[in-house]
């Protein structure tokens, strides 16, 4: 019997995800799309539901705490601190920039609300993996992945996507029949393993750089993450790791761009209008070090703001397609993983909701043709001018062209190489003659 995919709503979640600065009522626009597209209603065969609605929980102080600070934390679910800075409290300024309230990140009535309940929405899909009542586990007011353990960053307040990892990496109390995320277990040592893939079209920074390799560490690591981003000079956020991991010259020559190159920390960096052509070429990368790091589970942060038509006009991406946004993601369902499927970024707020909508019937199997009308509920005038459920490409030039993929392609060529050498070889030391560090030269 399939099992449904979990999805995680509430009308408190949508009240209070709905308050986020960046993303004011998209979360409302979002689950009162899939509700009237009536995806909750939608059936297996055998009468079983495709979709099940679970309530989030509040997360608790120690489960935020296994990542955030306790200063931040203390800070951030004190109400007293979420009214608007006056100029002349100068001590209290000074808090809000040490804690990222500021700019992009201002502090808002029912932050420590949001806070609590946003992880908590995440921790809840994550418990329904972990339980084995589902395989795939959909939040899609979390995959807040700029947030830092001690600010917050990007329109992020919570570190959501870390704390999920953190939670799943965990090995589970009592071992579950065939289940993915209790591999290994039969030894009493190994733990899932973790791939985090994010889409949006900012670069992961803050996911990344936690769970990136020490420096002096040598064994193989339990979690890889893999961003496919925009990337250009001055574009949000600035990392050392959101380029591309190693460049390699016509004579065969490494240098690695990292500082010391990590094969679990990986990023694809794309120029301007990259299009559905463009990530299907990539997406032969994302099927190689899925294949050769071998996830337990998955983790697909699902951010919007890559497609057509968003205000960060970055890409050309689409919904449907080869290469589209619903492609990429069946392609992942396809690997057959156990999957935590969360939300992101997304500054149109109809099309987010298009492309969730899209994605959460997706990932039942069942997917809404992209012609199809948008059902009339509250915020339908909201979908205008085409009152349909696609988001069509604009007309925005490729500029990743066949030479700049080719150099992509060779280098992850070399580093697919280099994962598998220290997967086979956990505990050796690792392979650098042929890679020269460029923070090392300078
Ligand atoms: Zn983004």
């Amino acid at each position: 019997m399939p099992k449904p995919v979990a999805y995680v709503v509430s009308e408190e979640l949508v009240k209070v995800s709905s308050l986020l600065p960046s993303n004011k009522n998209r979360s409302l626009l979002v689950h009162s799309l899939v509700k009237a597209f009536r995806l909750f209603a939608s059936q297996h065969e055998d009468g079983t539901r495709c979709l099940q609605p679970i309530r989030p929980r509040k997360a608790a102080y120690k489960e935020l705490a296994t990542y955030h600070t306790r200063e931040y934390l203390d800070y951030t679910l004190d109400p007293e601190n979420q009214r608007e800075v006056n100029s002349a409290e100068v001590g209290i300024e000074g808090k809000m920039n040490e804690f990222g309230l500021e700019d992009d990140c201002p502090p808002f009535l029912g932050m420590d609300e949001y806070i609590r309940l946003v992880a908590g929405a995440t921790f809840t899909a994550v418990d329904a993996l972990r339980t084995g009542i589902t395989d795939v586990a959909v939040c899609w007011d979390g995959g807040r992945h700029h947030a830092q353990k001690d600010r917050a960053s990007g329109f992020c307040y919570v570190a959501d996507c870390v704390l999920a990892i953190l939670s799943l990496r965990r090995p589970i109390p009592a071992p579950l029949p065939d289940s993915s995320l209790n591999a290994g277990r039969a030894d009493g040592q190994k733990k899932p393993k973790v791939m985090y893939l994010d889409l949006d079209v900012h670069f992961s920074d803050a996911v990344s750089h936690a769970f990136r390799a020490s420096r002096s560490a040598e064994t193989a690591a339990q979690v890889l993450t893999l961003s496919i981003h925009h990337a250009a000079p001055g574009f949000f956020p600035i990392s050392p790791l959101a380029g591309l991991p190693l460049s390699i010259s016509d004579e065969g020559n490494e240098e690695d761009n990292t500082g010391e190159l990590d094969p679990f920390s990986l990023s694809i960096p794309l120029r301007l209008g990259a299009s559905c052509a463009t990530y299907a070429r990539v997406w032969r990368i994302v099927d190689r070090v899925k294949d050769t790091f071998q996830p337990d589970v998955v983790v697909l942060q699902c951010g919007t703001d890559a497609l057509a038509g968003d205000p960060v006009g970055a890409c050309n991406w689409t919904l449907g397609g080869e290469g589209g946004m619903g492609w990429c993601v069946d392609r992942v369902r396809g690997w057959g993983k156990r999957m935590l499927v969360l939300g992101g970024g997304g500054y149109n707020s109809p099309n987010t909701a298009r492309a969730w909508a899209y994605l959460t019937s997706i990932l039942t199997g069942n997917p809404i043709p992209l012609d199809s009308d948008i059902p009339d509920h509250f915020a339908f005038p909201l979908y205008q001018p085409s009152f349909t459920l696609d988001v069509p490409a604009g007309n925005m030039s490729d500029q990743n062209d066949d030479a700049y993929l080719n150099t992509i392609e060779r280098t992850y060529h070399r580093i697919c190489d280099i994962l598998e050498e220290r997967l086979a070889r956990p505990d050796r030391p690792r392979h650098r003659s042929r890679i020269t560090s460029l923070t090392r030269q300078s």
